[in-house]
């Protein structure tokens, strides 16, 4: 995530952690957990790194901390999805303890928007009276359940989506192949966390594989069989397959109508389907999405989907 981080270090937040001007207690907003670990490691670093150029990433501090072995750099919850009242008693008392190695000390606290409302209220003291050297970066990936008290005593900061590049780096090191990298980015919408579980997911790999194969090859109604059979077995997955169906027939119009696009598959379906068709397809492919999110009878809605094809094909060929 280097672009991002460097992009972080030119913000005022940043720049105040560095100048030891920073508030004590700041909330990081992002539905990207990946994202929201590393600006926080990155925040961490800036208040702690010994160097010039904070954080420097090269002196101990900031290498401990990229490690996650720093003394002074403590994650809660430590097993649960939410800190609970005997971490929450552990980690006041360690708030007001002497920093075990720096002059100071940092909490990171993960998922902040799970935390109950009582023990949000637990935590609101330290935050609203918080020890001179202590700093608290909270995570949530949304803010809906913060109590506004506790809003109120953070900085919050809403992180940036991330670039398709850097995400594209980031599947890179995970070894995943080009053409499901190109539909991981259309889908992930900016969210690395999202773009990870769907490279790494085999059911998201069939679907993209599933709706390639239908678009390019789907033609007469001797099909219909095998086809049925490929998509019922979908199952919980079949709005999945809805929506990557509907990100290739978007992409697909607008690369006819002149915007520059990657997705291989809009490729395909641009040579296949004349921009009438593909215009119909996507109006047609959204009215199935609200019909499955309704539950309809799933073996009717396949078929009727099939047909549907089937039938702007034939009546706006290319
Ligand atoms: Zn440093």
């Amino acid at each position: 995530m280097k672009e991002s981080l460097l992009n972080f270090k030119q913000s005022a937040i940043c720049k105040d952690a560095s100048s030891g001007m920073l508030a004590h207690s700041v909330l990081l907003i992002s539905p990207d957990d990946y994202a929201l670990q590393n600006y926080a490691k990155f925040l961490a670093q800036t208040l702690m790194c010994s160097g010039e150029n904070k954080p420097c990433g090269e002196c101990a501090e900031c290498r401990k901390i990229e490690h996650n072995n720093h003394v002074d750099i403590m994650y809660y919850p430590k097993a649960n999805k939410a800190l609970n009242s005997s971490e929450i008693a552990e980690l006041v008392d360690l708030a007001f303890q002497a920093p075990y190695a720096s002059d100071k000390k940092v909490f990171i606290i993960n998922n902040t928007n799970n935390i109950d409302a009582s023990m949000q209220n637990k935590l609101l003291k330290t935050l609203e009276e918080p020890p001179h050297n202590t700093f608290f970066i909270l995570l949530a990936t949304e803010d809906n359940n913060i109590l506004p008290t506790i809003k109120s005593r953070c900085r919050s900061v809403f992180l940036p989506k991330t670039s398709q590049n850097e995400i594209s780096t980031i599947l890179n090191e995970q070894n995943i192949a080009q053409d499901v990298q190109q539909q991981v980015l259309a889908f992930c919408g900016g969210n690395c966390s999202l773009a990870l579980k769907y490279a790494q997911s085999t059911e998201f790999y069939d679907c993209v594989l599933l709706v390639q194969e239908i678009l390019k090859n789907f033609r007469n109604s001797s099909q219909m069989i095998d086809y049925s059979a490929k998509l019922y077995k979908l199952n919980d997955n079949f709005e999945e397959f809805l929506t990557i169906f509907l990100q290739n027939c978007s992409d697909a119009v607008k690369l006819l109508c002149g915007v520059k696009n990657d997705n291989p598959t809009a490729l395909v379906v641009a040579k296949e389907f004349s921009i009438n068709a593909i215009t119909n397809l996507v109006l047609e492919c959204n009215k199935f999405l609200e019909k499955r999110k309704r539950n309809c009878n799933f073996s009717a809605l396949i078929d009727s989907f099939l047909f549907m094809i089937l039938e702007v094909r034939h009546k706006w060929p290319i």
